[in-house]
């Protein structure tokens, strides 16, 4: 909050205090006052060339990778932090260890979550590191902890030199839907394969920069990952009837696809749409019967965070290349036929249409590759690679496939945001372990621009102001800069309000052409870098010149929520003092009040002074509406002393309305108000928030027009998320509500019944029974 202390002593809550005083880090060097990267910048970069082999007999893999870290820090470094993500899922790890539990969570359970459960306790997960060796072989000092591995350098890494050693390793793959990796291997029953979507399957190098050191932060499961640029060359050795989907460009097509598919290829280079390279007749083949021949794909990545890849007998495989500015990729999909019809028809067209969009407002997408790939994990992002989930289902009766609304739009949607995610964070590399929101936030706002650049009404979940409105109403909060193993609500509070709070300075606070150019701002200038929370919210200011640190600290800072009230609205209009003019407008006033319950039952009353005229008098004749000579007299002499401006003004027939607002939800926001008129027109009224800064409590507000206002409508197209909008109608309007009626039952179980029924036995049914 932005407590500051008036004369009285008492805490005023400053909502308008710039941030710089209590919640930024002062710039340096590195990092500027208006959010740029710093002149001395730097980052580390760290080259990998790693050989791994798929083994699908027993769902395992070998590999050794050699690692190339480049110190470009001004630091000297005794030691190098490795992160072992597999090692998450074995059941000593933090994550597991550190999982609450109640009973009341136990007394309903899915069976696959008992499988979890049971899984977790013996399956033998994590890294069987076998070696750790110089470039001579010569064993180095490591140490691991539990998910980090601390590697011990001879001789201390000075600043601007290179190290480079190998790891070995073997593991075994999960499975996905089993023990709810990010990758994983998923076994399909009907004909016996597997289907691999290898993620952090190899140990990578820990980030190290200038706001956090190390960071090492052991991964509990949420706070995804931080990881630094470099080259990668991954030779994948898998069996031969495999198709291999991966980060990078394949360097020997040549070797590992047969004629008829690079002849595909080169077509899907000119296509209007995909070209399927494996069809889907050919993957229904492939998948009968297995082999023990082995091929080894090659695949090179340049000026990427990680690399993950995908392997299958049972991939169709469809591409089409897209060209936009410095863009030119192919856009490629991997599914098995359980897939279709749903992926050979949305899955590559989404993935171009997400290119398409983000490239507007981001950077051209830079990479050679974007891929989706359908397997067992619901939605995952990598460089150039995407794991998503949606699929339509068999109705066993009648063979056909189906798919339900939500499923088609769950499919564009998850493609969308994962091949989204390639941009943030898989090129402005935030630090995920540490902020969640600054990728998923940032990645669903743009999200929510491309699904309704799809069709009109697209049903986005998250984006739109009015969406998000129960969750900030909502008790069990935590500011948005929490750190992303603490969240409560971690949707909500991770995606949705970020990417709602994005929108609503799009749309709301700063306008559409301002917005644009500052976040285009933001992703340039940290493509390829790592940017913080800060260097987000200095820039959209810097480059769109408007203070916004009001926002960020409500919204960003804080839990409080938008609930603006319209307590009142007052009429008043310039007094002529014109006496005659006066009285008649006083007597009309009071007219409409209403007469007192006395006078209104003593209507059949005999006044005393009906009875007895001579009580009457003057004053029983002239009421305090009679305008005498003295009045006269006096308004002449005001006139007297007027130019004729000013007498103007007494004339002047305008309504001055005063707007009575109060902030009920602590956030303070733009009034926005429709005013609906006599006459039938509407105008449309935007008060910045600054009209909050000294008061941010209580405002009034002076509407001067001419016309008279018949109905005032505060936030009229929902667009600041204000969570009570009853008190946000001049008059206020009845809440619409229905009643349902229903039937009572009219009869009791009866376990006297229950024991008369027959008994059922598994003897086969007669045809008629079918
Ligand atoms: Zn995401």
């Amino acid at each position: 909050m932005g407590f500051t202390t008036l004369a009285n002593g008492q805490a005023f809550d400053d909502k308008f205090r710039q941030l710089n005083d209590d919640k930024f880090r002062t710039p340096n060097v590195y990092r500027t006052a208006s959010g740029a990267p710093g002149h001395e910048y730097w980052q580390q970069e760290v080259d990998y060339d790693i050989r791994v082999t798929l083994n699908d007999d027993n769902q395992s893999v070998s590999a050794r990778s050699t690692i190339t870290y480049t110190n470009n820090s001004p630091d000297t470094l005794r030691y190098l932090w490795v992160q072992l993500d597999q090692n998450r899922f074995k059941k000593d790890s933090i994550g597991p260890q550190s999982r609450a539990t109640s009973a009341d969570s136990l007394e309903r359970v899915s069976f696959s979550r008992m499988e979890s459960m049971l899984t977790q306790e013996e399956f033998p997960a994590g890294y069987t590191i076998t070696d750790v060796s110089d470039t001579r072989g010569e064993p180095m000092d490591y140490t691991i902890n539990d998910t980090m591995m601390r590697i011990d350098l001879d001789e201390a890494l000075a600043s601007g030199d290179s190290v480079t050693f190998n790891i070995g390793w073997q593991n075994n793959i999960i499975e996905a839907d089993v023990l709810g990796g990010r990758g994983g291997y998923e076994y399909f029953e009907d004909d016996g394969n597997y289907l691999y979507e290898m993620a952090q399957w190899f140990p990578r190098m820990a980030a190290y920069y200038d706001v956090e050191g190390w960071q090492n932060k052991q991964f509990i499961g949420n706070g995804e990952f931080a990881l630094e640029f470099g080259d990668y060359t991954v030779a994948i050795t898998v069996p031969a009837d495999h198709i291999v989907a991966s980060t990078g460009e394949l360097q020997n097509a040549d070797e590992v696809l047969t004629d008829v598919q690079l002849e595909r290829l080169e077509q899907a280079k000119s296509a209007d749409k995909p070209v399927k390279i494996v069809t889907e007749e050919e993957a229904l083949e492939n998948e009968k019967e297995g082999t023990d021949e082995t091929k080894t794909w090659v695949f090179k990545a340049e000026q990427v965070r990680d690399f993950a890849w995908a392997s299958s007998r049972k991939f169709i495989w469809d591409a089409q290349r897209y060209q936009k500015g410095e863009t030119d990729v192919m856009a490629m999909s991997f599914y098995p036929e359980e897939g279709n019809p749903l992926w050979e028809r949305y899955s590559t067209a989404s993935i171009i249409h997400t290119i398409d969009v983000y490239n507007d407002y981001s950077f051209d997408y830079p990479y050679p590759v974007a891929i989706s790939v359908n397997g067992p994990v619901g939605g995952m992002e990598y460089p150039m690679i995407t794991f998503n989930g949606p699929r339509p289902y068999l109705d066993e009766d009648s063979g056909k496939k189906y798919y339900s609304k939500r499923t088609k739009y769950g499919l564009i949607t998850v493609i969308i945001h994962e091949i989204g995610h390639i941009y943030f964070p898989m090129i402005v590399n935030s630090d995920e372990r540490q902020w969640t929101w600054m990728d998923e936030g940032i990645n669903t706002y743009l999200q929510f621009l491309a699904e309704q650049e799809w069709e009109p009404d697209y049903p986005s979940w998250r984006g739109d102001a009015r969406n998000i409105v129960t969750y900030m109403a909502s008790d069990n909060q935590m500011p948005i800069m929490t750190n992303s193993e603490s969240i409560l609500q971690f949707g909500n509070n991770a995606y949705g309000k970020p990417a709602t709070a994005l929108n609503i300075l799009r749309e709301t606070i700063v306008g559409r052409e301002l917005f644009d150019f500052a976040f285009r701002e933001y992703a340039n200038r940290w493509k390829f870098k790592r940017p913080t929370p800060e260097d987000l919210f200095r820039t959209l200011e810097d480059a769109s010149g408007v203070d916004l640190d009001w926002f960020f600290r409500g919204w960003f800072y804080t839990t409080d929520h938008v609930d603006i009230s319209l307590d009142q609205v007052n009429l008043l209009t310039v007094s002529t003092q014109d006496p005659e003019v006066e009285a008649a407008w006083r007597k009309q006033v009071d007219e409409q009040d209403p007469e007192t319950i006395t006078a209104i039952r003593n209507q059949d009353v005999m006044y005393k002074i009906h009875q007895q005229e001579q009580l009457q008098d003057f004053y029983n004749e002239h009421d305090e509406y009679t305008v005498t000579n003295a009045d006269r007299n006096k308004y002449k002499q005001l006139l007297d002393g007027l130019n004729d401006e000013q007498k103007e003004m007494l004339n002047n027939g305008s309504n001055f309305y005063v707007l009575d607002f109060s902030n009920l939800g602590g956030l303070v926001m733009p009034i926005l108000l429709d005013l609906h008129y006599e006459d039938g027109s509407k105008e449309h009224v935007r008060i910045p928030a600054e009209i909050w800064r000294r008061s941010p409590e209580q405002v009034s507000k002076l509407l001067i027009r001419d016309k008279t206002i018949k109905e005032i409508v505060l936030d009229p197209y929902w667009e600041t998320a204000d969570v009570d909008t009853t008190n946000n109608y001049w008059p206020a309007r009845p809440v619409p509500s229905r009643i349902e009626l229903f039937k009572r039952g009219d009869r009791d179980n009866s376990m006297m019944e229950d024991y008369d029924e027959e008994l059922k036995t598994d003897e086969p049914k007669t045809d008629d029974e079918n």
